[in-house]
């Protein structure tokens, strides 16, 4: 599987769903400002994890349809910001920090098989294109988008595995890091997005030179200081839905 990671893993993430069906009417459009609008607000700490997203207001906000707002809390749930409750509605995903600590350490184990692999089996050509996605990382570091950046930082990872054609253990870290997606967006710092980036050049010359065990080693340490720089915040006030995102516009 020689094709561009980023690329797959986006087209996968991010495609809206039934959007060329709704192009006519400007729904995509409308859709992925709520997505944004929400997921910022989230970032921002204005909207604390479980605030509930009441379909009527957002419609009123924004001046859509329910039906938009709903494609928009799909397209949330499936990067597991938001958890759509059958009969009680849309709410803030709430981040458990223990689900967030046995994804990483799931992660852990999974990511030491990978260099493994990677040292043993990996082309050149498999090195560059890490190297291509780490300058792509690098150079997302400096702008505003943050969802957008912990996408490309989780994706060093199933790029990984992809570059391998290990199909079945990129699709697990996909999964183990969108289920990480909501903790890593609210407690993320852009300092710590830097240093994690850094240490994926790190890792990346170990795995050029084929070090295993201090690839090995470079990658436990850097999932451990991302687990860390993650996992130790504290919680913020729910505020209201209207105060919030009203002003955004
Ligand atoms: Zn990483």
């Amino acid at each position: 599987m020689k094709t561009s990671s980023n690329a797959t893993t986006r087209t996968r993430r991010e495609r809206p769903s039934k959007a060329s069906k709704e192009r006519a009417d400007g729904a995509p459009d409308s859709t992925r400002l709520i997505v944004d609008a929400i997921t910022t607000a989230v970032v921002e700490h204005r909207l604390a994890p479980g605030a509930k997203l009441t379909e009527q207001t957002l419609a009123g906000i924004y001046g859509v349809s329910r039906t938009i707002v709903r494609q928009a809390l799909y397209q949330l749930a499936r990067d597991h910001l938001v958890t759509l409750a059958p009969g009680r509605g849309a709410f803030i995903a709430t981040p458990s920090v223990d689900e967030a600590r046995q994804v990483f350490s799931v992660r852990r184990h999974l990511e030491q098989y990978l260099v493994e692999e990677f040292c043993g089996k990996a082309a050149s050509a498999d090195v560059r294109a890490l190297r291509e996605h780490v300058r792509r990382e690098q150079a997302a570091l400096g702008k505003p988008d943050v969802r957008g950046r912990t996408h490309l930082l989780g994706d060093f990872h199933v790029l990984m595995a992809q570059r391998l054609g290990l199909d079945v253990l990129s699709e697990l870290l996909s999964e183990l890091i969108s289920r990480c997606a909501l903790v890593a967006l609210m407690y993320q710092s852009s300092r710590a997005a830097q240093h994690s980036s850094d240490e994926h050049l790190q890792i990346l010359d170990a795995l050029e030179a084929r070090d295993t065990p201090r690839a090995k080693a470079l990658m436990e340490a850097h999932l451990r200081a991302t687990e860390d720089s993650l996992l130790y915040h504290p919680r913020t006030p729910s505020i209201d839905l209207r105060e919030v995102l009203g002003q955004s516009r």
